[in-house]
């Protein structure tokens, strides 16, 4: 598959992350390769993340978290994935998979099961960003989001 335009290489980085998907929880919760496209991926992981503690209580401090199981993956890694599309656009940065944390017991209050918290987190991030610009798609025990501008 012709995979063009390529990532440039000053797109890339080994380190970063963001105010609350760090570098090092991204190597340990996702389908991470130690370079990755930050930027756009870390945006989108915030956004849906205050988009979530806004929905389940309107208190500011209220902070339940969400992990990143895939980010930027390269085209190889991307291929390995059974149920990836060879046009994925987790390959140019510009989708990220988010998912409830493991633990039940840091689920917030009256959410029983993941897929309660899967439904939320697809539900906020339907609320928070722009149809025009993002498309989303629950599968897989993620809500995988993608920037994807409608012409
Ligand atoms: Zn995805």
């Amino acid at each position: 598959m012709d995979r063009t335009p390529f990532p440039h290489r000053s797109d890339f980085a080994d380190n970063g992350g963001s105010a609350h998907f760090t570098w090092a929880a991204l190597a340990q919760d996702s389908d991470f390769d130690p370079i990755a496209i930050p930027g756009r991926i870390f945006d989108m992981a915030e956004s849906v993340r205050a988009a979530y503690n806004n929905a389940i209580d309107t208190d500011p401090e209220t902070d339940y978290g969400l992990r990143m199981t895939s980010g930027y993956r390269n085209p190889i890694a991307n291929d390995r994935l059974p149920l990836s599309s060879e046009a994925s656009l987790h390959q140019w940065g510009n989708a990220v998979d988010l998912a409830p944390l493991r633990n039940p017991e840091s689920w917030p209050p009256g959410y029983d099961t993941y897929d309660d918290l899967m439904n939320l987190i697809y539900e906020v991030a339907v609320i928070g960003l722009d149809e025009d610009l993002y498309d989303f798609l629950l599968h897989g025990g993620h809500v995988h989001i993608e920037y994807d501008p409608q012409p």
